[in-house]
């Protein structure tokens, strides 16, 4: 179901800290940013549901969030890379983190948007990631008013 998606640089990590929704605690979590994809016609959007991603990206969103891994959704009976909380192990389930107006990474204004934390990261070349995505509002909202770090 997820579509093999052709990115081509800049790729952004974006990064906050959010309540685990099992055990309450503030825990940090990892979402994917991208603004030039080639099945998508130069619209912003967010990668959810990744199922297939290289080393050398995920490798570089561990160093900033250990805790998003590989893991087993119960809710869509497979498995993507999603974020999990590093106390009680429990998957952070992109739905819950991106669908919903008020999700970590669906800012509903400026001041949501800030609370974000964006880093590009060091591409020299497309790569290419099998993913779902999210269009629209807030995706411009993150990658104008995140705060670039
Ligand atoms: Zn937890």
């Amino acid at each position: 179901m997820t579509n093999k998606l052709k990115i081509n640089p800049p790729l952004f990590l974006v990064s906050t800290n959010w309540p685990c929704w099992k055990c309450d605690t503030r825990i940090p979590l990892a979402a994917l940013l991208a603004i030039k994809v080639d099945e998508i016609n130069g619209d912003i959007c967010k990668l959810t549901n990744i199922t297939q991603l290289p080393d050398e990206i995920l490798a570089f969103i561990q160093s900033r969030v250990p805790s998003f891994k590989y893991s087993y959704s119960m809710t869509i009976s497979t498995k993507y890379f999603a974020n999990t909380c590093p106390n009680c192990g429990v998957m952070q389930g992109d739905f819950y983190l991106h669908s919903e107006p008020g999700s970590p990474f669906f800012p509903m204004d400026k001041k949501e948007a800030r609370a974000l934390f964006m880093t590009e990261i060091p591409l020299t070349e497309p790569l290419w990631i099998e993913a779902d995505y999210e269009l629209g509002a807030p995706c411009e909202m993150i990658y104008t008013h995140a705060k670039r770090v």
